[in-house]
């Protein structure tokens, strides 16, 4: 007996926690709202894990990772700002979920760093099959940054660091926005917005507790 769940279904339960989220201003804008509609959290899972990709809570990825869960990630878009034309850099690519998320909002190339090689293959697949095109993903210890396209105007950050990896304030954009959880290893992190003004100086503004999976590289902690 198949007990898979068929596509119809699983868009049906997707379009309905999209408005239960907006419904209760998780999400709050239509950009984002729009965005989670176009790149379903199913596309960028397992098989086995689709069925549950509309429940909020974090869900396992291949090497022990995690897709975050749906209420984290709309929270992170909506601090972001995003809008089109903005120049974004995430670091912990994961499922490629939230990179696809983004590259919807900016409409123009992203990029996103990942440590783990047999993820890096898993997001390119995700992202391929869900027809995103604009989204790069590249191999590496993204507590460096990525000079090559650097300056940002967003840095995401989605694993936990010990402290704000200095690469990444030097690749922020004066007027651009740094997100990143700083914290404890495996244990609660406070998430901050790290602004730096137009004269180069760092604005922080601390959202609240949240739990990553640590940021593990040269500026984070040690594998
Ligand atoms: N944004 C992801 C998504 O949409 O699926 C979820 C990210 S998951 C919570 C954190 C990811 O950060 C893991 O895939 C992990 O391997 C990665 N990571 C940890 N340290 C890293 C580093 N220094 N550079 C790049 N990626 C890193």
């Amino acid at each position: 007996m198949d007990l898979m769940v068929s596509p119809e279904e699983l868009r049906k339960r997707w379009e309905k926690t999209v408005e239960r989220l907006f419904m209760e201003g998780i999400i709050k804008s239509e950009a984002v709202r729009r965005a989670f509609l176009r790149y379903p959290r199913y596309l960028f899972v397992e098989e086995r894990y689709r069925e549950y990709a509309h429940i909020d809570e974090p869900l396992p990825i291949p090497h022990g990772q995690t897709v975050s869960a749906l209420h984290m990630v709309a929270i992170m878009l909506e601090l972001a700002e995003l809008r089109e034309g903005l120049n974004v850099l995430e670091i912990g690519t994961g499922s490629g979920w939230n990179a696809a998320l983004i590259s919807e909002l900016v409409r123009t190339d992203v990029y996103t760093v990942e440590r783990i090689p047999e993820l890096v293959e898993f997001a390119r697949r995700n992202l391929e099959e869900a027809g995103v095109e604009n989204v790069h993903v590249i191999p590496g210890d993204g507590t460096k940054g990525f000079p090559p396209k650097a300056p940002y105007d967003r840095i995401i950050v989605t694993a936990g660091a010990p402290k704000v990896p200095e690469p990444l304030v030097e690749q922020l954009k004066p007027g651009g926005k740094l997100l990143i959880p700083v914290g404890g290893y495996h244990l609660w992190q406070d998430l901050y917005v790290i602004e730096k003004t137009p004269e180069g100086k760092l604005r922080k503004k601390r959202w609240g507790g949240v739990a990553f999976v640590p940021l593990i590289g040269e500026h984070g902690w040690r594998g």
